[in-house]
């Protein structure tokens, strides 16, 4: 019988975060279920409409690789990521490159599409993870089509060499790092991220000098933060790294199956973020990216602020009390596009003044993980649900 995946409990010793984070991506189910998939085909291939660098609307083609998954997490894993229920330990560079025929063929040579999204649960120019005559292949590719590039990469492959080499082959490229905290403490103790702050400094510098654009992933509410921590730090972080970023990418947390905030949440230790708290978010945030009110494609715009909240409205995505949801969802996609805060206005619903009470609860009795109810809902029905 494997290891009991207690914290605590007898007089077993206690079991470290990383065997929390690795065992679920080694059950025989989730073995079973990286066995099923079809290594010569994508995860996903799909269109949508998107802005190229310069601000003109474009359609943009996202192709998702099946492939071998990140290196960090084969030794140790980020505390919300679920990237590993999707990949395959034995993805060759064969069947990367029938995947990207496959795609190729799916998107018709990808006719009508500026911009390729290439993402591969990792990092594509990690040799480990990808060997490098199928990076140099997709980079080929997308200079001989003419698309603007972008691709994933956590901060250790961003070498000058590396970038050099990179651009050498497709300069139209966007490198978009997952640094989710600019802040070491949440890097090492609740993201478990394996990188620091001065490494995300270090290659974005690396990219500025090869003339490489940046996008910067930042999440909202990590695990062990309370919602109103969250807040108040994501806000300092947008105003950090607006500078150097071109855009900024935020993604409240949504719970992926197997990962250490997916037990959370089922122990009822955590909720995902209110979307009260992205629309506070955006408000207090916009004049850094726009520091003179103006909206995107203004000449006074630093960076531009993403937000796409992924499952919004779900349980397990950033929502509010259910019946409001659809409508926020709305307005914050449409300030992602817009970057105007007129998109806000008028929006209202009984349950703001709930999630207002609650983070002026939180900043007067800090406790660690937060006094949000983790299930919305009668307080009732939450009390006698199992
Ligand atoms: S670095 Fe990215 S892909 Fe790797 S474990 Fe962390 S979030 Fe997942
Ligand atoms: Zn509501």
């Amino acid at each position: 019988m494997g290891r009991p995946l207690t914290l605590v409990g007898g007089a077993q010793q206690a079991v470290r975060v990383h065997d929390l984070v690795k065992a679920p991506a080694n059950t025989p189910e989730a073995r079973r279920r990286q066995a099923s998939w079809d290594a010569t085909r994508p995860a996903t291939v799909y269109t949508t409409p998107e802005m190229m660098p310069d601000g003109t609307p474009c359609t943009a083609a996202t192709v998702i690789l099946r492939t071998k998954g990140c290196h960090w997490w084969w030794s140790s894993g980020c505390t919300f990521c679920g990237y590993f229920n999707d990949t395959r330990d034995d993805v060759t560079s064969d069947d990367l490159h029938a995947q990207w025929a496959w795609a190729t063929r799916k998107l018709e040579g990808f006719a009508g599409a500026s911009m390729v999204k290439v993402y591969t649960s990792g990092s594509l120019f990690e040799d480990r993870e990808i060997p490098v005559e199928f990076q140099q292949h997709v980079l080929e590719d997308c200079a001989k089509r003419g698309l603007h590039l972008i691709v994933e990469s956590r901060t250790e492959q961003l070498t000058p060499e590396k970038l050099a080499w990179a651009a050498s082959i497709h300069s139209d490229l966007t490198v978009a790092i997952g640094l989710e905290a600019y802040d070491d403490e949440v890097l090492r103790f609740h993201v478990n991220k394996g990188f620091s702050v001065r490494s995300y400094d270090k290659a974005v510098a690396a990219l500025k000098d090869a003339n490489i654009r940046v996008k910067a992933y930042l999440m909202f509410k990590p695990p062990f933060m309370s919602e109103a921590d969250a807040l108040d730090h994501i806000v300092t972080w947008i105003a950090a790294i607006a500078k150097d970023a071109d855009e900024i990418s935020i993604n409240p947390m949504n719970i992926q199956g197997g990962t250490v905030i997916d037990r959370l949440h089922r122990a009822r230790q955590y909720r995902p973020p209110w979307l009260w708290s992205l629309v506070e978010m955006i408000r207090r945030s916009h004049v850094v990216v726009h520091p003179d009110g103006g909206v995107n494609g203004d000449a006074d715009q630093v960076s531009r602020l993403i937000v796409h909240p992924t499952a919004g409205g779900r349980i397990r995505g950033a929502h509010n009390c259910g019946s409001c949801d659809a409508d926020v969802v709305a307005a914050i996609e449409r300030y992602a596009v817009s970057g105007d805060l007129l998109e806000f206005e008028g929006l209202s619903c009984p349950c703001e003044a709930e999630w207002s009470c609650e983070l002026d609860l939180e900043r007067r009795l800090p406790v660690p993980l937060g006094l949000s109810a983790p299930r919305r809902g009668p307080p009732m029905d939450r009390l006698r649900a199992p």
